[in-house]
């Protein structure tokens, strides 16, 4: 089945508003009329408005790094996804590696952000990824059919339409070092695999996996021409908008 590419940038806590705004307004004229792909970008909380503002008729969609599972209330620092629909996005990142590895994120609230996102009718992107110890311990497979198993706990095939899994090795992550064409093949399939044994082929055949880590200008078309990756989740490159262009032109 053809699957539609899908690229996404992780803005990260880069840019302020000013900068957000620049950035949003430069790829809007690069990628207005690029109808191949669909493409969206992941501001900081703080520069939501900016960027929808900016990317507002254009076919770029705008999407939150991560939301909380509360609609509401004295939850310090958290924002919530009815906040994040109201802003004007369409995505939610969950369950980022970063997010696991600096801010305690599990397994488990990583499905109840999920759960929250779905609720709220945003798409999501949703992070699975083995460390550089896992990997050497050959216990990859465990570990993302652990990830994967915990954040779809519970979802309907239905809820599958709004769901993207990104597949992030996390020693890929702003190092340089990304996974060759063919061991994200492996796990996208592997991936794949695990979607078509919970919700059967044509949810399998229709869910889009990203892979992340390290995506370039010049390593993009060969990972993106791989049968089960369709797309990308896209850190540090995309932070400039020249690059992150040709990354949403290399997909397939
Ligand atoms: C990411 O943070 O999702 C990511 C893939 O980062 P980078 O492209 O910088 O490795």
């Amino acid at each position: 089945m053809a699957r539609r590419s899908f690229v996404a940038g992780n803005w990260k806590m880069n840019k302020t508003p000013e900068e957000a705004r620049a950035l949003a307004l430069d790829l809007r004229t690069r990628l207005n009329s690029y109808a191949k792909c669909d493409v969206a970008v992941c501001p900081t909380n703080l520069c939501i408005t900016t960027v929808v503002e900016a990317l507002r008729g254009s076919s770029i969609a705008v999407g939150a790094q991560n939301v909380f599972w509360e609609k509401s209330g004295a939850y310090t620092g958290e924002i919530s996804a009815p906040m994040v629909v109201a802003s004007g996005c369409q995505y939610a990142i969950i369950g980022h590696s970063e997010r696991r590895q600096y801010f305690g994120e599990t397994d488990a609230t990583v499905n109840k952000r999920i759960k929250a996102a779905l609720t709220a009718r945003l798409k999501v992107i949703a992070c699975v990824g083995e460390t550089k110890e896992e990997r050497l311990s050959n216990v990859t497979q465990q570990v993302v059919k652990r990830q994967v198993a915990a954040a779809l706990d519970g979802l309907t095939a239905g809820d599958m339409a709004l769901i993207t899994i990104a597949y992030e090795p996390v020693w890929a992550i702003g190092t340089g070092l990304n996974a060759t064409p063919q061991q994200a093949q492996e796990v996208h399939a592997f991936i794949r695999d695990l979607v078509r044994a919970k919700f059967g082929a044509a949810v399998a055949d229709a869910v889009r996996i990203q892979y992340g880590g390290s995506v370039k200008a010049d390593n993009a078309k060969d990972l993106l021409s791989q049968p089960d990756i369709d797309g990308a989740l896209v850190g540090g490159a995309s932070l400039a908008a020249k690059d992150f262009e040709a990354i949403v032109k290399a997909a397939k």
